[in-house]
């Protein structure tokens, strides 16, 4: 039977007909949501069509590996999102950066990352990628001469992140691609915190203006703000040049790379509500930063948008009149108790707190609580003398109320420190 035409129920076996009922997609079916289109395979109509079929760029539909119209309409808001011109989803948002690290490089090429970067992407490279023969390396996020004295003439990729994972320093974001690209070194930006919000990664520029320092390459873990319900697993990949994009999508093909829709389906829902909840949650963070910054048993608070955070005038320069002038950043700040606090003292804290839960993950409804030693976790003295101490504990704001949430953390200061 070669299609729907040639479907005669009352001569073919019931296990037939149920496989082969002639079901069309309905047409003249318009609403909110676009519908979850599921599939492994995608029929052809012809060979010629499997022949011609296009897993790059999107101009057929080839195997749900590669997408359904479903994952397919996620890419392309999300590359409006970002200013990309060509988006892919991945599994997580650590594969997504797995999935560029793998496309990107090779066996005696070296990548930097910098001393703050989200952790599980330094053990990747410290793990199988250093099986693999690719070297790694360390930079100061904060100090563009220290990323020009790592370069080499092996390295092939450096890492970004604005602002930071944990210690939140925010970095010239512009003049470590201007490097980079004096170089001839692909820039991949770890854009989870901004999420197409704070900054445009691929529209960035000089101080005057005059020079257009987008990055290559953003990554997103949509696990974040995108999906909001702390219930979904995605990251994405966006690009402007359609052969990075091709390199990269290739790769993302070898490693089989999918998502499912009901996942997709979720983003696609909380999308059109992230702007709202990136804001609430940013004005609420930003409250709590400056309660907490007045507070005797708090050393440093670790916030960008605080005038003695490490890197607030990049932040003031990148972020800074977005939304009339306010700003924006995530709900994700840190705070390094006065240093006398033992860890223990610092663990009661974090379990005293009524609404803010212990978990990872951020963007989600619910307030969440993490202590964490960077002792052991970076690489350059100047990273931790910079922060005032090595203990710190970090805040993922939900959408609570902010005097509950500023209430809760009074009290939980009180009865621990
Ligand atoms: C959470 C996170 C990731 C990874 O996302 P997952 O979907 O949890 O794998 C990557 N980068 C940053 C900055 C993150 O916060």
């Amino acid at each position: 039977m070669s299609s729907s035409a040639d479907f005669n129920p009352d001569t073919t076996a019931l296990s037939t007909q149920l496989i082969h009922h002639p079901y069309q997609p309905p047409s003249g079916f318009a609403s909110l949501q676009p519908a979850v289109q599921k599939a492994s395979t995608v029929f052809f109509p012809s060979m010629a069509a499997v022949r011609n079929r296009d897993w790059a760029f999107k101009t057929t539909y080839t195997y749900g590996l590669h997408g359904t119209p479903t994952s397919f309409v996620l890419e392309e808001r999300l590359a409006t999102l970002e200013g990309a011109k060509h988006c892919l989803l991945a599994p997580s948002g650590l594969a997504a950066i797995a999935n560029v690290n793998l496309a990107l490089l090779g066996q005696g090429d070296h990548v930097l990352v910098p001393d703050n970067v989200y952790g599980p992407n330094q053990s990747l490279l410290r793990g199988d990628l250093a099986r693999y023969g690719i070297a790694h390396g360390v930079y100061d996020p904060l100090d563009v001469d220290d990323l020009a004295r790592r370069i080499t003439p092996q390295t092939r990729l450096v890492w970004l992140e604005a602002a930071g994972s944990v210690s939140m320093e925010f970095p010239d974001l512009p003049a470590l691609v201007r490097l980079c690209r004096q170089h001839g070194v692909a820039v991949a930006l770890d854009n989870t915190w901004g999420a197409g919000l704070a900054f445009a990664p691929f529209d960035l520029e000089d101080a005057g203006g005059e020079h257009p320092l987008g990055v290559d390459v953003s990554v997103h873990a949509l696990t974040k703000y995108p999906s909001g319900g702390g219930d979904v697993l995605m990251g994405s990949i966006s690009t402007r040049d359609d052969t990075l994009h091709k390199r990269i999508k290739a790769c993302h093909m070898r490693l089989g790379l999918g998502v499912g829709m009901n996942d997709v389906e979720s983003v696609l829902r909380s999308l059109p509500s992230m702007e709202l909840r990136y804001r609430a949650q940013d004005r609420t963070a930003r409250h709590l930063a400056q309660f907490l910054a007045r507070q005797p048993q708090v050393a440093k608070v670790l916030h960008p948008a605080l005038p003695d955070a490490p890197g607030h005038a990049h932040w003031q320069q990148l972020c800074g009149a977005r939304y009339g002038g306010e700003g924006a950043c995530a709900g994700i700040f840190s705070f390094v108790p006065q240093p006398g606090y033992t860890q223990t003292q610092i663990d009661a804290f974090c379990e005293h707190l009524q609404h803010f839960r212990i978990g990872y993950s951020w963007g989600g409804s619910t307030s969440l609580v993490m202590a964490y030693d960077l002792a052991g976790d970076r690489s350059l003295p100047q990273s931790l003398q910079r922060l005032g101490g090595h203990r710190l504990v970090r805040l993922c704001i939900g959408l609570e109320d902010a005097q509950t949430l500023e209430r809760d953390l009074a009290q939980a200061l009180a009865s621990t420190f």
